[in-house]
């Protein structure tokens, strides 16, 4: 008889990817959870020389080169004024890599990781994954985490909490004081706080600091990537930065998973991070462009939506029907409970799609919406 882990039974494929294979050729897809723009060309550069160069072909260390994770420290320095030793920080596989080992390394069988919800479907699957129990937490009228919400939820048993600031799916960003709260929330009840950081550059409203930077102890470690900065997905490069200890425990996860990141993806990754940085400021101006152009949409037809105030989704809130209305006219969009209990009511609209796809998709939308009311 074939027998799976407790642990697997608890997940499943992803509701994001039943809404893409139930949508038809011709649809316009705002479901897409990455930018629609190239890759940096010396990011790409880089990469193809150290292929031609052979010096891609061999393992890195394991917490990936040297001079990667220079950059990464460098952009710590730059970026969130943290000073971060380069021996810190390890290079992983996206950024869903290095939750993956955050939650391996820190929780123990049925000890508690609290996460936003809605949130990104990765928490809940990862925390089952590692034996852990999900302790989703509701968010605040603007989509925001609270953080007196999170030191309510705390218990003896909670291993740590999630902070996902630009966040997705809501588009929402913590503001400095709620992120000095995460710090002092994880120092006082000596908890783990894991800040993802991947939306950290796409900021149109606020500003944003990571709980790295206040917290006292070694209690906060920071996800990031380079997959939305700088529209690399594909290459599958992200990083975790935390104490020596920490990094310590999280790489014997890393090395007998992974060994170490792709070595191609890593030196597209430090040029990436090292090199001009125009093209991120391009792309962070069209997104709120678009993010402009949709939330007047929506509020023409009448849908509620807290306004998104970073990375590159919107979440209105939507009468009963109205997601698979929207995705019967050809438009994909996710509906918000594919995020958790706390999405029920909502749509995640992405924006990472042209103008003049998203005006024809909002033109979808507005005849969704006249169709269910
Ligand atoms: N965190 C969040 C909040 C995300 O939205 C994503 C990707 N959708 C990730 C982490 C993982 O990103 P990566 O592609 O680098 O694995």
């Amino acid at each position: 008889m074939t027998h799976f882990s407790e642990r697997v039974e608890q997940v499943s494929i992803s509701g994001i990817r039943e809404v893409f294979e139930a949508a038809g050729e011709d649809a316009i897809n705002l479901g897409l959870g990455q930018p629609d723009f190239p890759a940096p060309d010396h990011a790409r550069e880089a990469a193809v020389e150290a292929i031609r160069a052979g010096d891609a072909d061999a393992y890195t260390s394991n917490k990936g080169t040297r001079e990667l994770r220079e950059a990464i420290a460098a952009k710590h320095a730059r970026d969130n004024d943290l000073e971060v030793d380069p021996a810190n920080v390890i290079a992983t596989s996206g950024g869903s890599e290095a939750l993956h080992i955050a939650l391996e390394a820190h929780v123990d069988a049925n000890e508690e990781v609290i996460y936003p919800d809605p949130g990104f479907v990765s928490y809940e699957a990862l925390t089952h994954l590692a034996g852990g129990t999900p302790k989703p937490v509701g968010l605040r009228e603007d989509l925001t985490l609270d953080p007196a919400d999170v030191e309510r939820a705390i218990t003896d048993d909670t291993a740590a909490f999630v902070v996902n600031s630009p966040a997705n799916p809501t588009g929402a960003v913590q503001s400095p004081d709620d992120m000095r709260e995460f710090a002092r929330i994880a120092d006082e009840h000596d908890v783990l706080c894991i800040s993802d950081e991947v939306y950290e550059h796409i900021v149109f409203e606020g500003e944003h600091r990571s709980p790295m930077e206040f917290a006292e102890s070694d209690n906060v470690i920071v996800i990031n990537a380079a997959s939305k900065a700088y529209s690399m997905t594909g290459w599958r490069l992200g990083w975790v930065t935390g104490s020596e200890d920490r990094i310590e425990r999280m790489l014997r996860v890393h090395q007998y998973s992974q060994a170490c990141a792709s070595a191609p993806a890593q030196y597209a990754a430090e040029a990436a991070l090292s090199g001009p940085q125009d093209r991120v400021t391009e792309m962070v101006d069209a997104f709120e462009e678009r993010r402009n152009v949709l939330l007047e949409g929506l509020e023409d037809m009448g849908l509620e939506t807290p306004t998104p105030k970073g990375a590159f989704y919107a979440m209105p809130k939507v009468p009963d029907g109205w997601v698979e209305e929207v995705i019967d006219r050809g438009v994909v969009i996710v509906p918000g409970r594919a995020f958790g209990d706390g999405g029920q009511g909502y749509a995640r609209i992405s924006y990472a799609t042209d103008l003049e796809q998203l005006k024809a998709a909002i033109d979808v939308m507005r005849a969704a919406t006249a169709a269910v009311q």
